[in-house]
């Protein structure tokens, strides 16, 4: 068994679309990015590329690659998991954690545990997502940005 730990972060701007965990939440601001900014999503790869010390997302879908300029991340995880599997790793369990002011999360993490373990061809029951405030502290704080962390546990098949 291995673990491993992924961290992201992107800025919260007017005239862009939230989208959390392959989710499209209503809200007056998005994140910026390359791709379509899911940084939970993001943290997740990371995470799951450093259990099996395969990189990072950065080197796999580099962000001055047009191929990936407004990817859908959902697909960039199914390539994760693919690359994994070729390597001979299943996900054991993945718990991840959302750090935003606003809006309020907690209705929309069933259909983002949703949409990843079926992306991920697992349980929902191996996938957690979480969501805290910072109760108005940093940049999570005063709105400026979402930041995410995940760790999973894969091991060999
Ligand atoms: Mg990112």
């Amino acid at each position: 068994m291995r673990i491993g730990h992924g961290y992201d972060v992107h800025r919260l701007v007017e005239g862009r679309r939230l989208i959390l965990g392959g989710v499209d939440i209503p809200w007056e601001k998005g994140l910026l990015g390359h791709s379509d900014a899911d940084v939970l999503l993001h943290a997740l790869m990371d995470a799951m590329l450093g259990a099996a010390a395969l990189g990072d997302i950065g080197q796999h879908f580099p962000d001055n690659d047009e191929r990936y300029a407004g990817a859908d991340s959902m697909q960039l995880l199914h390539a994760v998991r693919d690359l994994l599997d070729r390597e001979g790793y299943e996900l054991v369990n993945a718990d991840c954690t959302i750090l935003a002011q606003r809006p309020k999360l907690m209705p929309h993490i069933p259909q983002m545990r949703q949409n990843i373990a079926q992306t991920l061809k697992t349980e929902i029951g191996r996938i957690s997502v979480k969501a805290t405030t910072e109760e108005g502290l940093g940049f999570t704080g005063d709105g400026s940005g979402i930041a995410a962390h995940a760790v999973v546990l894969i091991e060999k098949k």
